[in-house]
């Protein structure tokens, strides 16, 4: 789950990280008043950064500064108005801008392949990793964790040397440390700052420090262990979330979308990876992945139809359950009642073989649905009916 900016700093300020203050705010108006209060408080100009789930805002007209209470409502507007990426902005961060010496690049990310948090930094911070990645690897300094002691002193210390941060080392430690205890204590499989800046700030006295300030921030939850964390379910932006992504998880269905024009309906996720290599090797392709889970019942197919056919690229659907928990007739009765409702009439198949397979075999002859008792035949007959459609 990704969350927004706003969000991913709260997370990173309850772990102690420093991060300059902000507000949320969803019309000008709104943002008008929080430039009001940080200019008040003495910031020389207020920043502006459009709250949506996409990088690269800066580059695409999502983050201004303003002057003035006026030039911030302005901005404000305009940054409400655009689209970043085909998302259209709803809400604003304001804060107090940073007046920034330099910016750098610190992150922890879950490295699958040597299952470790990675700490990865760069004194090119600001731009795109990626491209610092692409075009200049060496820029790039990775610590591999430990998955039982997590960041240890010592690597710290040799990330910010390494990052030319020795000025800073205090702080730096600090903030590396605190980011792969963000990562840990939240269940992340990302926690970026970009930019991590070092900030020049006006003491009472005109003295001018310099310090270091997550600017920006990026968190993605692990979907699999936000179980573990209840409180965090609350950052969900329901305004980003696709819809078919939200039926699904409120229906509770394990639904990935993918490109092909067969739509598949089967409980496991094993049966339904071995559902779609099935489709594939009969020379057709999958439209998605779903598992409707076990025990599940009419009302669960029916929302698992729905969702295949909001898919306008699907011709043919494939129904493969093998009964255990799940009873055969119950899901007989759900594709019933799901097709008396559908919007489109799509070619199906349906294999269902297990618990209750005879009754659900009545129940689908007498509705005039095509059946298949083999798995090979039922996908061989849906790739046919799929290639039919376009044919
Ligand atoms: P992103 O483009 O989506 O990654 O958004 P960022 O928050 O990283 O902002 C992009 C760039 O805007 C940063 O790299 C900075 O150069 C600049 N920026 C962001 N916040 C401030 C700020 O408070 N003061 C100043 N002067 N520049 C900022
Ligand atoms: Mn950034």
């Amino acid at each position: 789950m990704k969350i927004q900016e706003a969000d991913a700093k709260s997370l990173l300020v309850a772990q102690g990280l420093p991060v300059p203050a902000w507000a949320v705010a969803h019309t000008a108006t709104e943002a008008r008043a929080a430039a009001e209060r940080f200019l008040g408080e003495g910031a020389e100009k207020v920043v502006i950064k459009a709250q949506v789930l996409v990088g690269g805002r800066g580059k695409a007209g999502g983050v201004k500064l303003a002057g003035s209470a006026d030039e911030a409502e302005r901005v404000a507007q305009a940054i409400l108005d655009l689209e970043i990426k085909g998302i259209p902005v709803r809400k604003v961060l304001v804060g107090p801008a940073a007046d920034i010496a330099k910016e750098y690049y610190l992150s922890a990310v879950l490295d699958r392949a040597s299952r470790r948090i990675i700490l990865m930094g760069s004194a090119e911070g600001g731009v795109e990793i990626e491209q610092v990645a692409a075009e200049r690897p060496e820029a790039i300094v990775t610590l591999p964790t430990d998955p039982l002691l997590g960041l240890l002193p010592f690597q710290a210390r040799e990330m910010a040397f390494r990052l030319g941060l020795g000025a800073h080392l205090k702080d730096a430690v600090a903030i590396a440390t605190g980011l792969v205890r963000t990562m840990q204590a939240y269940d992340a499989d990302l926690v970026e700052i970009n930019p991590l800046a070092i900030v020049r700030e006006a003491g009472a006295d005109g003295a001018v420090t310099q310090r270091l300030q997550c600017l920006d921030a990026k968190v993605n939850l692990d979907d699999s262990a936000l179980y573990r964390h209840p409180s965090l379910e609350a950052l969900r932006d329901p305004d980003e979330e696709d819809p078919a992504d939200r039926e699904a998880r409120e229906a509770g269905l394990t639904f990935i979308k993918l490109d092909g024009t067969i739509g598949c309906m089967v409980n496991g996720a094993g049966l339904a990876m071995t559902t779609m290599d099935l489709v594939k090797r009969a020379g057709g392709e999958p439209a998605n992945f779903l598992d409707i889970g076990g025990g599940a019942r009419a009302d669960k197919v029916a929302a698992a139809m729905r969702l295949i056919l909001a898919d306008t690229k699907v011709n043919a659907i494939l129904v493969n359950i093998f009964g255990g928990i799940t009873r055969g007739d119950e899901v007989a009765r759900g594709l019933i009642e799901a097709r008396a409702q559908q919007a489109r009439d799509v070619p199906m198949v349906v294999r269902i073989v297990g618990t209750n397979a005879a009754e659900a075999d009545v129940l689908l002859r007498e509705a005039q649905f095509h059946t298949a008792d083999t798995l090979d035949d039922a996908a061989a007959q849906a790739v046919a009916a799929s290639k039919a459609a376009v044919a």
